[in-house]
């Protein structure tokens, strides 16, 4: 008898078996129905095995399914990514599944020839309807537009039976994308990387690079010319590009459009569902080459990736925590070696994993030392709030204002960074001191003035601004303290009446269509000042910015967080980084009450090594990443006492290892979110030891009731 080992995307650790019925052939990667309870899943073929005897407790497979097989090394890649990061391995199948979960678009309706005939009445028109026709199916749209007629023609032709209405699958044709359709000349540096990847991709095999550039050094168009290198020798090569956020897309679909001169594929949460299976079943066929996405276009059915972009590597949203908890930029290394490919990490600001592994060797190091033509980078000047504080109840210093007034004055352009959605960080009662908290999650209600109402930004939750206390009851007595965007957008609206002004936020800017529209304002120069979170502050290039104020540079510095002087050097360089991008030289200024903090004063310095080889000599002292390794297990439910006994089960049950510690538990950073408990208990390890093996043991030790939720995080992005 045959067994089929069926990954079905349930929380559950195996996959499961089934029989396959005599009739039915099955391999690896197959997508099957198969029944479980009283449903029909959807499920992938892990394996397919010969048993001895039969056994007749399992039910066999109901049916194999026309989609497209999921291909070996994307399912390869599946299984290694649940393990890796110890997640259920039919949850993580369930991502490489995804694009069709989603209906088939609606097939189009079109008109077509009905054999020979000819019509009755030949008109020039007519003629020129069929002329334009030809042997093709278009829609009756299309046909009146090419033929330039009226639809009425189009109309009679079919009501007398010469044309007819079909109805056609929607597939989506991606063109191929043309290497040599507008090549840019690249400067030597510019060339010798791309030389260098793409000698990688012709080999074949794994490799790894990071491409390591200043802002505007010119890396998107190094990689494109490496992609461009890699389909001229191997048209049928694919291509994936990662960038963190959606907002960035659409910069760099317009730059591959017009470098190729075919659109990319698109992948995020962006992209209609009916689309989402178009591009899925055209990756799947390898009628796609590249492909732009967020990180879940890792888990695309690739048959032939050659080569993965990283762009913007050391991004925080690359990694995502809810659900199945993953790390995109160390996952598309995962793919790269499974699949032979080549990965490309780029990065202005390399996360220091990466530069720890280029500097090991492990990585190409590829550098890009200056900007590309005349653009030079800006002046970054540190302005100290204690010398020039702004006045009460402002966020501007007076120097910072007097740039803003000269930029304005030069009819270039202004930008306002402060990494802080909303008017107002925290609102409390002048009367009795109480701050506005969510009502079960631990976070202040931040207040936005655009929809009038108090947000918490962990769980989405909001209510009107009350007119009373809730904890004393006092009318009228809530303030708004410290200053997010929109109002900081208010302070630069009333010093420049006359500036043009926006805001850039993920509450302004919702969406890709809505991001397009506010850059291509931006570029257009319809705006004087921009007031922007990190939505804003990365990637863009925005030819007539010449200013960029940062409100508060020592925003990211306060808080806990082990990576927070890595994170603010990051953004702050990418924040920075948009002034002065063309040919007029650009300014930054930062203003900060603690002006010899060691990030700010390399940031000013224009050091990034002085800042690297410090924090790299603190982790290291610490034995923290990239130095060591960490895991968080993460225990989670409403039943507070259920949590803490889990967590004491679990910390009773730690198996001996060496080279490794246990922490905790203790409460987790977020220690109540949507009313549930979070308790938290970390691990450091040194780089060899067997992490995922140690944490599959210990936690194989402990029974978690229903009530509690663990989720393991293996190398967490905050520590
Ligand atoms: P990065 O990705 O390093 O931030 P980009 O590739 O976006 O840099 O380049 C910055 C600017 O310089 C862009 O406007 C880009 O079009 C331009 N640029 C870069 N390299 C070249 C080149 N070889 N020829 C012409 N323009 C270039």
């Amino acid at each position: 008898m045959k067994v089929a080992s069926v990954l079905i995307p349930l929380p559950v650790d195996e996959a499961f078996d089934y029989e396959v019925p005599e009739a039915m052939v099955l391999a690896r990667g197959d997508q099957v129905a198969v029944p479980l309870g009283p449903r029909l899943m959807r499920g992938v073929v892990a394996e397919v095995r010969e048993t001895t005897g039969s056994n007749r407790r399992l039910k066999a497979v109901e049916q194999r399914l026309t989609d497209p097989p999921v291909p070996g090394g994307t399912l390869d890649f599946v299984e290694w990514a649940a393990r890796w990061t110890l997640s259920p391995p039919g949850e993580m199948a369930a991502m490489a599944l995804k694009g069709l979960r989603n209906p088939a678009p609606r097939p189009e309706r079109r008109v077509r020839r009905v054999g020979e005939r000819q019509p009755a009445r030949p008109t020039a028109a007519r003629t020129t309807v069929l002329e334009a026709l030809g042997e093709r199916a278009m829609t009756a749209v299309d046909l009146a537009r090419a033929a330039g007629v009226s639809s009425g023609v189009v109309k009679g032709l079919i009501d007398e039976g010469v044309l007819e209405v079909v109805e056609i699958a929607a597939v989506a044709a991606f063109d191929p994308p043309n290497p040599d359709h507008r090549p840019a000349e690249l400067n030597p540096d510019q060339a010798a990387a791309a030389e260098s990847v793409s000698a990688a991709t012709a080999k074949g095999g794994y490799s790894a690079f990071l491409l390591d550039g200043v802002t505007g050094s010119g890396k998107t168009e190094a990689y494109l010319e490496a992609v461009a290198r890699t389909l001229r020798a191997d048209p049928t090569a694919q291509v994936l590009i990662l960038l963190p956020e959606i907002a960035l897309t659409q910069d760099l679909i317009v730059r591959i459009t017009t470098r190729f001169g075919a659109a990319p594929a698109e992948w995020h949460s962006g992209v209609a569902p009916p689309r989402r299976r178009q591009v899925w079943e055209a990756v799947a066929a390898g009628r796609c080459n590249i492909v732009v996405g967020a990180r879940s276009a890792l888990f695309l059915p690739f048959p032939k990736l050659r080569l993965l972009i990283v762009d913007e590597e050391h991004d925080g949203s690359f990694k995502q925590e809810d659900g199945l908890v993953y790390h995109g930029r160390d996952l598309a290394v995962a793919r790269a070696r499974i699949e032979e490919a080549t990965v490309v990490l780029a990065s202005a600001t390399p996360s220091l994993e990466t530069l720890w592994n280029a500097r090991q060797g492990r990585y190409g190091w590829l550098k890009l030392g200056r900007r590309h033509g005349a653009a030079t980078l800006p002046d970054i000047r540190l302005l100290d709030l204690r010398e020039a504080p702004p006045e009460r109840d402002q966020w501007l210093s007076p120097p910072l204002k007097e740039a803003m007034a000269e930029t304005l004055q030069a009819g270039e352009q202004v930008l306002l960074f402060l990494n802080r959605r909303g008017y107002a960080p925290v609102v409390l009662c002048r009367a009795c001191g109480h701050r506005l908290t969510a009502p079960d999650t631990d976070s202040w209600l931040v207040e936005h003035r655009y929809t009038g109402r108090l947000v918490c930004h962990l769980t989405g939750f909001s209510t009107p601004r009350p007119k009373h206390c809730p904890a004393c009851g006092a009318e009228d007595t809530l303030v708004s303290v410290g200053p997010g965007v929109e109002r900081v957008e208010e302070e630069a609206r009333s010093l420049f009446p006359d500036a043009r002004t926006a805001v850039f936020s993920s509450d302004t800017v919702p969406d890709a269509r809505a991001a397009r529209a506010l850059i291509q304002r931006m570029t257009d120069g319809e705006i004087d000042i921009l007031v922007a979170t990190q939505a804003a502050a990365k990637g863009h290039n925005f030819p007539r910015l010449t200013l960029v104020g940062v409100v508060d540079a020592d925003l990211g510095l306060r808080g806990g967080d082990l990576r927070a002087a890595e994170r603010t050097f990051q953004l702050l360089t990418q924040a920075t980084g948009r002034a002065g991008r063309a040919d007029r030289p650009g300014r930054a200024l930062l203003q900060t009450w603690t002006p010899d903090h060691p990030v700010l004063m390399a940031l000013a310095a224009g050091d990034r090594d002085a800042f690297i080889e410090a924090e790299m000599a603190e982790r290291e002292a610490a034995s923290l990443p990239p130095h060591g390794r960490l895991a968080a297990i993460i225990l989670s439910g409403e039943d507070a006492a259920a949590v803490e006994r889990v967590a004491g089960a679990l910390a009773a049950v730690i198996p001996n290892a060496e080279r490794l510690e246990v922490y905790g538990p203790a409460d987790a950073p977020l220690a109540l979110v949507r009313g549930r408990r979070r308790k938290r208990l970390l691990v450091r390890a040194d780089r060899d030891v067997d992490l995922q093996g140690f944490l599959r043991a210990w936690l194989s030790r402990v029974k978690v009731p229903g009530s509690v939720r663990l989720s393991v995080d293996v190398d967490p992005y905050s520590f």
